[in-house]
């Protein structure tokens, strides 16, 4: 924002009619819940006095996870160009939370932030260019920095997008649940020379609809557009709002880069038709497609996006109230729920492309996506993932996508493996605190331990073994002492719980080892050799040795009292079924 009295970017520039008083107002926003913002980016103090101000749908809460996870996802996945996340109540259209990493600070707007200071100075060569240079090239990387890339940026979704290819395909009876998708890897396409290839080189076999989404399969998707059909297809994208902004009330919203109607229905050439169906091939936001996957599992109603909840003067009144615009029915309600069922089992199947969003007690669905930035070396890609929860009543959506992770870092590269786990726990951070009910959902084989002090040894055995632990005795007394862990609180089942009979329970310290990377069934065995007990988030544990501990709640070396629970994030890196680009 400027230093002058005129908004430069943001809801300010959209609302500087609204907000404009005197010379020298105060134009302060607050988030929906009253408090001040956790963040900076619209939050903006003028020496002066008069003025409306704005409140924001945007939650300090969710934005404070949306943020963490975000930057940690970049961290832990060695992301090169940063990250955007959005997440919207799927039911208004309001946005919850929204930015982009690395974004910056409005008290210091003029001021690059490292990684673009650091772009500036290898850039710079005092010895062939002059400081005219330096200036147009600072100044260029600063409207960068300023740019919000969650409505600004355009991009190519990849599979995320078969969501709307689903629905629409679904809507129009092209295709039904109980239709079946052979992919033998590749597919022949009319106008297209080459053969257009599954991201599994080998195939998928034999799939019913659900399945081909589960498996993010390409040639099943191609064959669900073909069938569509481009003109229905188009009218569909149209309907969808991809050729249109969404209107969101912020400054800097782009538009959509897509092939003319008249080349996508080339009656001769159906290659556009059969990439377009799988997200390739066209250029939308990232605020288009959670809108329109919004809709898709909100009953059919595509919303107008917005961030402004309530303009109010200076003397508490309210000015005006933002109400929920519904653009238009897209879907039926019936189609929709077939949307929402189908992409649940994207997370809920065992070899689902999306399991590692999974979130214990809540039921989840969503879609990974990986595709080539276009126009860009061929090594550089963009990842994400889309979730929705929950799937009984779908309340939230949250994007999550990650900027050219480096190729060279040994990761996989995919949305399953790097962006699932991120919207995952965003979601098992943000559910709770809105207040959404748990519903089942999602394997947990986390269970409560009993409280048994007081109890006769042999009933609290039973108790336990009840419950699903395994128990293990010391001390010759018959009657329990102590416990550890202590009653009422959540470990993983098939845990063993330790019952003092007489024998006093240690009150040593123990310094936490590091888990990360290690299998389940291993971080298990040497937490309990430490004293420690373990919980765990994520995929559900099994005995594979593909499910290993992405993250722990108790940082490794720190001491902590015998017998703490410490709770790890699990993801599957089992790479056969992490879609990757095609
Ligand atoms: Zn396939």
């Amino acid at each position: 924002m400027g230093t002058d009295n005129f908004g430069l970017d943001g809801i300010e520039a959209v609302y500087n009619a609204t907000l404009e008083g005197e010379n020298g107002r105060i134009v302060r926003t607050a988030a929906a819940n009253g408090t001040d913002m956790l963040f900076t980016g619209y939050e903006e103090y003028h020496d002066a006095k008069d003025g409306n101000s704005i409140a924001l749908t945007l939650d300090a809460t969710v934005q404070y996870y949306l943020k963490k996870n975000l930057e940690q996802a970049i961290e832990d996945n060695e992301i090169r160009s940063g990250g955007i996340g959005i997440v919207m109540d799927v039911k208004t259209g309001a946005i919850l939370g929204m930015l982009s990493v690395p974004d910056y600070d409005l008290n210091n707007f003029g001021t690059l932030n490292e990684s673009l200071q650091a772009k500036l100075d290898a850039w710079y060569d005092p010895e062939t260019m002059t400081a005219e240079d330096y200036n147009a090239r600072y100044l260029a990387l600063l409207q960068q920095q300023w740019r919000n890339r969650a409505i600004g940026d355009t991009y190519e979704p990849g599979s995320t997008f078969k969501i709307i290819t689903l629905a629409s395909a679904l809507e129009d009876g092209a295709v039904t649940v109980d239709d079946h998708f052979n992919c033998g890897g590749a597919m022949q396409v009319l106008g297209r020379k080459e053969p257009l290839h599954c991201w599994r080189r080998s195939g998928h076999g034999d799939q019913t609809l659900a399945q081909s989404a589960q498996n993010s399969c390409n040639v099943a998707f191609a064959t669900i557009g073909l069938r569509l059909g481009a003109k229905r297809f188009y009218d569909y994208m149209e309907a969808f709002g991809f050729f249109d902004r969404t209107g969101i009330d912020l400054y800097g919203e782009s538009s959509s880069i897509w092939w003319s109607r008249r080349i996508f229905e080339d009656p001769y050439n159906h290659s556009q038709l059969a990439a377009a169906s799988f997200g390739q091939t066209f250029n939308i936001t990232p605020i288009q497609l959670i809108t329109a996957v919004s809709a898709a599992v909100n009953g059919g109603h595509l919303m107008k996006p917005y961030v402004v909840k309530q303009v109010i003067a200076e003397d508490g009144t309210v000015v005006s109230n933002t109400s929920p615009t519904e653009v238009r029915q897209v879907i039926s309600e019936e189609t929709s729920r077939i949307v929402c069922d189908i992409i649940e089992t994207v997370v809920s199947s065992p070899s689902g492309t999306g399991k590692n969003a999974s979130v214990a007690g809540y039921r989840v669905g969503g879609k990974t996506g990986t595709s080539e930035k276009v126009g860009q070396a061929s090594d550089e890609y963009m990842v994400s993932f889309i979730g929705v929860a929950p799937m009984d009543d779908p309340q939230v959506a949250v994007l999550v996508i990650l900027d050219s992770p480096d190729p060279t870092s040994g990761i996989y590269i995919s949305g399953g493996g790097m962006v699932a786990p991120t919207v995952g726990n965003i979601l098992a951070d943000i559910l709770p605190y809105l207040g959404v009910e748990e519903s089942g959902g999602s394997r947990t084989s986390n269970v409560t331990v009993p409280n048994v002090r007081s109890a006769s040894v042999s009933e609290a055995t039973a108790q336990m073994e009840a419950a699903g632990f395994t128990v293990k005795v010391l001390g010759g007394g018959d009657v329990v002492t102590d416990q550890a862990p202590v009653g009422n609180i959540k470990i993983a089942a098939g845990s063993t719980v330790i019952l003092y009979a007489g024998e006093s329970k240690p009150d040593s310290s123990v310094t936490v080892p590091d888990m990360t990377g290690k299998t389940f069934v291993a971080a298990k065995q040497y937490f309990e050799a430490f004293g420690l007990f373990i919980r765990t988030a994520g995929v559900a544990p099994t005995g594979s040795n593909t499910i290993v501990v992405r993250r722990q709640s108790v940082a490794a070396g720190e001491t902590v009292p015998y017998g703490t629970v410490v709770e790890v994030g699990l993801v599957d890196t089992d790479t056969t079924i992490m879609e990757t680009h095609g």
